[in-house]
């Protein structure tokens, strides 16, 4: 199989709540989401997306995904696109850096990979691993009574799992951490996930208010040693995100004992490859991780559910449904939420088909 050309798709995935909030007053309203469609000289096309969380949760942007499509698309034209480890070769060489651009081609490399073995990219990614994947719900940050309602309204719908966005001011994070504790059941597993948003003087005082509470604490500090400083200080199982960007950070945060869990995004650290690499480091290290992503619609829901699928049952900490958040939908196929869990699809590659009628017009296209 050759690739012959791309075609790179956006489309706004509008939040159905509105407006989602976290940390140092960040939202997002609607999500600039990009897809990414591989062509080849096969039947077969492949799919991927990619959806930064704004332009300021990662170093990642909408458009600067499309720009940096436009950068590598003229390296990997004619190349195989189901040698995955070739093909990552050639971005690494051609673009430093900027995983969040390698991301969606990678993915459709992988959905390529399936489609022409006729097998789900779960079974390639090691098989399926139980029957279903536990989801968590991301609590938008609010006042602390809003957030508990929120909590509780999600609890119906079948979540055990929640993350409350906090990162504001450790007074009302305090409250919200509390408040939202006390309408779960004692089996719920709670998150609270500051994003970067506290000093460690802010964040010090959160973990000892809270320090009586079942309560996992996320990402308090934007560096590496801010966090290593507030782990020293809590006895709360402790989760790195923004700064595992790859596996260095990984190995490092483990030798450093500065972690209970992970945060994986597979664009955070390029695509499926590289999360695939990291996943099974973690399970080797006996470190389990919420796997996910920045954002997206229902192609990333389809490649979280496969990813997150094929990993030990043990070591998934929790997942994320992205498509049941936006009002938009990118592709038919995609798991759906039931009842707390999703499923990776059983159809070849991720099993997804574009909703073409949503996407449009390509806002370009790059071929031979
Ligand atoms: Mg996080």
């Amino acid at each position: 199989m050759k690739i012959t050309g791309f075609r790179c798709y956006q489309i706004d995935l509008p939040l159905k709540e509105g407006r989602y909030s976290w940390a140092d007053g960040k939202y997002v309203e609607v999500f600039d989401s990009t897809i990414v469609v591989i062509e080849t000289d096969s039947d077969f096309e492949g799919y991927g997306e990619v959806c930064p969380l704004g332009p300021f949760y990662l170093p990642a942007y909408g458009p600067g995904a499309r720009a940096g499509l436009k950068e590598l698309a003229p390296h990997l034209l004619g190349l195989d696109p189901t040698n995955v480890t070739l093909i990552n070769q050639v971005m690494d060489q051609a673009l430093l850096g900027h995983p969040y651009v390698k991301s969606p081609i990678d993915m459709a490399c992988w959905d390529l990979l399936g489609k022409s073995n006729g097998t789900p990219v779960c079974a390639l990614l090691g098989g399926r691993q139980g029957d279903a994947v536990e989801l968590y719900r991301a609590i938008s940050q609010l006042p602390p009574e809003e957030m508990a309602e929120n909590v509780a309204g999600y609890s119906k719908e079948g979540y055990r799992r929640f993350q409350l966005k906090v990162g504001g001011s450790p007074d009302d994070d305090i409250a919200r951490i509390r408040a939202a504790r006390a309408v779960l059941a004692d089996t719920d597993v709670l998150v609270a996930d500051a994003n970067t948003g506290w000093q460690s003087h802010e964040a010090i005082r959160v973990v000892n208010a809270v320090a009586d509470l079942d309560v996992y604490i996320e990402q308090p500090c934007r560096s590496y040693e801010e966090c290593l400083t507030v782990r020293s200080r809590t006895s709360l199982p402790f989760i790195l995100d923004e700064n595992i960007d790859g596996l260095p950070q990984l190995l490092r945060a483990h030798a450093d004992g500065a972690v209970d869990a992970i945060n994986l995004k597979i664009s955070k650290v390029g695509g499926l490859s590289k999360a695939r690499v990291i996943r099974d480091v973690c399970v080797g290290l006996g470190l389990p991780m919420t796997i996910e992503d920045s954002w997206g619609g229902d192609i990333i829901t389809a490649a979280i559910a496969h990813l997150a699928h094929s990993t030990p049952e043990r070591h998934r900490f929790s997942s994320t449904d992205f498509n049941s958040y936006v009002s938009a939908s990118n592709a038919s196929g995609a798991p759906q939420r039931e009842n707390g869990v999703m499923r990776a699809p059983d159809a070849a590659g991720l099993g997804i088909s574009p909703n073409w009628d949503n996407l449009g017009s390509p806002v370009f296209e790059i071929r031979d």
